[in-house]
């Protein structure tokens, strides 16, 4: 006798979502996961010893060129293209990535590019009128009512390639790396938060327009990620900083190093508006407990993630690609580059899969004590 009735449980489910270097296959369960994973070539066999479901939605990227669901599991066979493949199950067993990455970047046609969904927003709820009402009565921004959107902003990019390593590894391509696996793992985290890059790609986007993104989409929460770099090559661990005037030299001298941006960006994309600066300075301190909470949360999440390296704290500096975002806003140094031992770990997907999981928990916790 068979129990056909069996087959028809949805247990797993699975997306994909192409990406400019490689293709993520998400599978999300609803009992815990337990995948053997196999890979032979171009090809993974993933076992879970379930029924696995395609989301009707679902596109089967270029890089894939056969996907095969049975009773067990899937196999997935890539295109030579992918250069290798990684996977992470997360903390509580329910689901895992599966990463197949690209040995140099992909063009991809616009249409298949999994950018969030064009936004239209309601421009008088924004105008600067509003949000300097708000603030001057010393609340928030008036969209911040419900915490649903996030904008995450990988740091550097494009001509900018940021501090560069002593084996040659770039800023600009380590804070995307990490970037992009936050937002895959919050989008299965929190599938109902709208998540906002700055850029998705490797571009140039200048420090202004980087907030201007973040107000434009009213977001509730504005994470800026970058990697440190120091003229003392021993210098290493991980600091988390909120907007205000520079306390320490420590700290003006990453401030130093991250404004240094603003020399490549255009003139013009600096406001003269006095209204700009003055707006800023007051959403800078309408925002500074909540921001100095997060930052206090993602200090605390990187520290249990990574017991062995340097908690250098939670400092405060005055970033300008923080300054003009009507929100709650951090900067997260999540290592130094400039040292050879965390330039190597920085290259290291389960490093990074464990910093952004570490990032995550702190935006859930940030979000959920928000709601
Ligand atoms: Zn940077």
């Amino acid at each position: 006798m068979t129990f056909l009735f069996l087959s028809v449980i949805a247990s797993i489910s699975l997306n994909l979502f192409p990406r400019y270097d490689g293709v993520v296959v998400e599978v999300i369960g609803t009992s815990l996961l337990k995948p053997v994973v196999q890979t032979s070539g171009y090809t993974v066999r993933l076992d879970f010893a379930e029924q696995v479901l395609f989301n009707e939605n679902t596109l089967i990227p270029i890089w894939v060129n056969n996907f095969l669901i049975d009773s067990l599991g899937f196999t997935v066979e890539f295109d030579p293209s992918i250069a290798s493949v990684d996977w992470a199950l997360s903390g509580d067993s329910m689901s895992m990535i599966l990463f197949a990455r690209a040995e140099e970047q992909i063009l991809l046609p616009p249409v298949s590019w999994q950018a969030p969904p064009p936004f239209e927003p309601d421009t008088a709820l924004w105008s600067d009128s509003l949000v300097f009402a708000a603030l001057e009565r010393g609340e928030g921004s008036p969209w911040l009512v419900d915490f649903d959107c996030i904008v995450l902003d990988p740091g550097h990019g494009g001509r900018d390639p940021g501090a560069v390593g002593p084996t040659g590894s770039r800023e600009k391509d380590r804070t995307l790396e990490i970037s992009l696996m936050v937002r895959d793992i919050l989008r299965i985290r929190k599938p109902e938060l709208r998540i906002v890059l700055t850029r998705s790609v490797d571009e140039y986007v200048s420090l202004g327009a980087r907030t201007r993104m973040a107000n434009r989409n009213q977001a509730d929460l504005f994470v800026s990620l970058h990697c440190n770099a120091a003229e003392n090559r021993s210098a290493n661990g991980f600091e988390t900083y909120f907007l205000s005037r520079a306390r320490t030299d420590d700290a003006r001298a990453v401030q130093m190093l991250e404004n240094n941006s603003l020399d490549l960006d255009d003139i013009s994309s600096v406001p003269e508006d006095p209204l700009f600066f003055l707006l800023a300075d007051m959403a800078q301190s309408v925002f500074q407990n909540q921001s100095s909470h997060l930052a206090g949360s993602i200090q605390s999440h990187l520290g249990n993630a990574f017991p062995m390296r340097i908690n250098r704290g939670v400092k405060r500096a005055g970033f300008f690609v923080l300054r003009g975002a009507y929100m709650p806003a951090v900067l997260i140094e999540v290592g130094f580059i400039s040292n050879i031992t965390e330039e190597d770990k920085l290259k290291s997907l389960d490093f990074r899969f464990k910093a952004a999981q570490a990032i995550v928990e702190s935006i859930i916790e940030y979000a959920e004590r928000e709601i």
